[in-house]
Formats: C-alpha cells, sequence, structure tokens
C-alpha cells in the first residue's frame, strides 16, 4: 500500500499465489501488494466486529475501519480482512500481517512499548455478564466467593482480575464467543470484558444474559498501528476526527450499538502526543 512499510510476507505469499491475476491487474508496485490494505478485527464480536455468514463483516469497528481506510484512499473492496484475537494484536502488527487493527483494542502504557495507537475513538469500561437467572454475582468482589470467570487471553480485563482480584478462579479462553458459550452451558459462572462487548452478546440472545454491576475500569479504543509510523498514525486521527465531526461517527454507533441499547456518548477526543 501507499506510503506505509510493505507487509513482505504478504506480497510473497501474493506472488506465489496469484501469479497471473497480479499480472493480469497490472496494478500495483514491484511489492505487488499496493492496490489493498489488510486491516485485523475480531469475527465474533455482535455490534463491533461479527463475521456473517456470507462473509461480509459488520460493526462499529468495521465500519470505523472502512471510514478509516477510504480516508487513506482504500474503497472497501480494496480492504482484506483479517482476524485479530485479542492475544494476537501486537505480534500481527509488528510481523506487518496487518496494516492496521480496529478491534476493541484498548490503549495501554505496556502495548505502546510494542505498537502505536491512533485515537481513541471510543470510551468504554469492563464490566460482568452473568445468566438472567443468577442472583448471587452482584460485581467483581462477589466472584472471590468461588464462582469460575471467564475471560480471554492478552486482554485487560482478564489482567485486570488477576492484579486486583486474585482470589478469582479466572479461566482464560481465546475468544469471547467461547466464554458465552462457556457461560451459556454452566461451565463458567461470569463473563468480564468491556460493557459494549458484553452488551452486544445480551442481545444477540435475548432473555439469556445480563449485565450485573457498574463499569469498573476506562478502556480506551484506539487503531494500532506499527511503532513510530507517525505518518500512518496522523492520517488515521485525521480520519477520526473527520469522522466524528462528520456525523458519520453517531450514524454508526446508532446503527451497531443501538440495538443493544447502548446510547451514543460524546465521541472522544483524538489523542495527539
Ligand atoms: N478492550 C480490551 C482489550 O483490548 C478487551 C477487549 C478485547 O479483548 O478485545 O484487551
Amino acid at each position: 500500500m501507499r506510503s506505509i512499510p510493505k507487509r513482505v510476507a504478504g506480497a510473497v505469499a501474493l506472488a506465489i499465489a496469484l501469479p497471473f491475476a497480479a499480472t493480469a491487474c497490472g496494478g500495483g508496485d514491484s511489492g505487488g501488494d499496493s492496490d489493498t490494505i489488510v486491516i485485523g478485527t475480531k469475527y465474533d464480536q455482535p455490534g463491533l466486529g461479527l463475521k456473517q455468514p456470507d462473509g461480509t463483516l459488520t460493526g462499529f469497528d468495521v465500519d470505523v475501519a472502512k471510514y478509516v481506510a477510504n480516508e487513506l484512499g482504500y474503497s472497501e473492496d480494496q480492504i482484506e480482512w483479517k482476524e485479530a484475537p485479542s492475544a494476537q494484536r501486537e505480534t500481527l502488527i509488528q510481523n506487518g500481517q496487518v496494516d492496521f487493527i480496529a478491534a476493541t483494542y484498548s490503549i495501554t502504557d505496556s502495548r505502546k512499548e510494542k505498537v502505536d495507537f491512533a485515537g481513541p475513538y471510543l470510551i468504554t469500561g469492563q464490566s460482568l455478564l452473568v445468566r438472567a437467572d443468577n442472583n448471587d454475582i452482584t460485581g467483581a468482589a462477589s466472584l472471590e466467593n468461588n464462582k469460575k470467570l471467564c475471560s480471554v487471553s492478552g486482554s485487560t480485563p482478564a489482567q485486570r482480575i488477576k492484579d486486583e482480584y486474585p482470589g478469582v478462579q479466572l479461566q482464560q479462553y481465546d475468544t469471547y464467543s467461547a466464554c458465552v458459550e462457556a457461560l451459556k452451558n454452566g461451565a463458567v459462572d461470569a463473563l468480564t470484558t468491556d460493557e459494549v462487548i458484553l452488551a452486544g452478546y445480551a442481545a444477540q440472545s435475548p432473555g439469556t444474559f445480563k449485565l450485573v454491576g457498574d463499569t469498573f475500569s476506562e478502556e480506551r479504543y484506539g487503531i494500532g498501528l506499527k511503532k513510530d509510523d507517525t505518518e500512518l498514525r496522523n492520517k488515521i486521527n485525521d480520519a477520526i476526527e473527520k469522522m466524528e465531526s462528520s456525523g458519520a461517527w453517531k450514524e454508526a454507533f446508532d446503527k451497531n450499538l443501538g440495538p443493544a441499547g447502548i446510547q451514543a456518548p460524546q465521541p472522544p477526543a483524538v489523542d495527539r502526543d
């Protein structure tokens, strides 16, 4: 892609897999990949990033990513999506397997040692999801009473439980959808992650789950990109600001997260430091 370091591995794979297609298009530079942008997102989080049976992706993160890509000069059909599970995000960026990631990705100091972030473009907080008929889980502290809690490896909510509630029996899965199944079938008693994610799962199975307690952290979602690529970071920040000020941000929020009962907040100010 233009003005962004090439994804060498991707270019080699493309050259091997599609020599005729690449030649036929005649497009791109010698790297062969300048016509597409690779974006990482979640595939299993309703309202944020969800792969539909027909292969298309929907959700607020997906719409933010599409808007940003468009501002960078890439139309929707030039986007190559890549699944970005929580624990793999830094590696996908560092290895150049994606150009950027929009995947409920909290900006944190420890992640900033490995990657850079544009944004934030959404602020939410950690919460708990339980089965609708549960009455004894009221907040994180009540989980220390021999409850099994599910969260995802490499996520900030899992880390916070380990740091602040070491008495809780935490089970770490690879994805939140696997935690939702475990919660449904009784293998765990609760699921913890960001409120917007949990609200999406609750809305997906009406009457099955409920959110409990107040949020107990601040999660600032950013777009992850290669460390020290200031040019790309500035361009993505410009795109986020334009999306927020034009009304497209609110429209995307209402469309994707409104059905889960979440009111659109004021869009956050982008951090230019
Ligand atoms: N926002 C949190 C994080 O980045 C939790 C959601 C997720 O795992 O994607 O770790």
